[in-house]
């Protein structure tokens, strides 16, 4: 909903899945990075011109110092996101809950994820979280979407949650390459004209490509 609002992003590393597509291998599957406080990630945010903060990961709601970060960020004036797989709950301060709740298709392979596999499949899914953080939050939904048959996936999802409004719903293509997802565009287009959803484009990838830092 805030495509195109410049914006910081404040990534943190680690996560608790593994989903196949990940596009930040960096913050999940080989976790990396430098510690900083709390104090110095917020004078870093206040030293820019803007005034949004996305807080992504990884999962940010894996950190317990997360509550905290918001609280410290929304004390200096700034709006914050927090992008969530939505598995995993915490009392953070937030002005939009971007919620990507992980479908079938995100589950790894064996021989790339070996125990992990399970881990994933037995994590992903938690309702009673997503309940929680859009009765909390103003939200929206996003869900990555990579084959037609997706569609009804999200269909059957969205059944067990009759209090999500259709026009909070954003259907993002799965992909690194700026003709694949082009060509996923057309048909999620249409799927969502369809059913009240959300075209929600990968514009980081149209203005800067796949590359890490944007
Ligand atoms: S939840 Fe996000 S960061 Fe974690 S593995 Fe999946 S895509 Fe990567």
């Amino acid at each position: 909903m805030l495509t195109g609002t410049e914006s910081i992003f404040v990534r943190t590393s680690g996560c608790n899945l593994r989903c196949g597509f990940c596009d930040t291998p960096f913050t999940s599957w080989q976790p990396e990075g430098t510690e900083q406080s709390i104090s110095e990630i917020v004078q870093a945010c206040q030293l820019q011109d803007c005034n949004h903060v996305v807080l992504t990961g990884g999962e940010p709601m894996l950190q317990k110092a997360v509550v905290d970060l918001t609280v410290s960020l929304k004390a200096v004036g700034f709006h914050i996101t927090i992008e969530t797989a939505g598995t995993l709950d915490q009392p953070v301060v937030c002005d939009l809950m971007s919620v990507s709740p992980k479908l079938s298709n995100s589950t790894p392979s064996a021989e790339r994820a070996g125990t992990w596999r399970e881990r994933h499949e037995a994590r992903r899914y938690q309702p009673q979280v997503i309940h929680d953080l859009i009765a909390r939050y103003p939200y929206q939904l996003k869900f990555v979407v990579d084959q037609p048959r997706d569609g009804q996936e999200i269909i059957e999802y969205l059944a067990e949650f009759p209090e999500i409004d259709a026009a909070r719903v954003l259907l993002m293509p799965q992909g690194v390459e700026q003709t694949a997802l082009l060509e996923k565009e057309a048909w999620i287009s249409k799927f969502c004209q369809q059913h009240g959803f959300q075209l929600c484009r990968r514009m980081h990838i149209v203005w800067f490509g796949n590359q890490r830092g944007t």
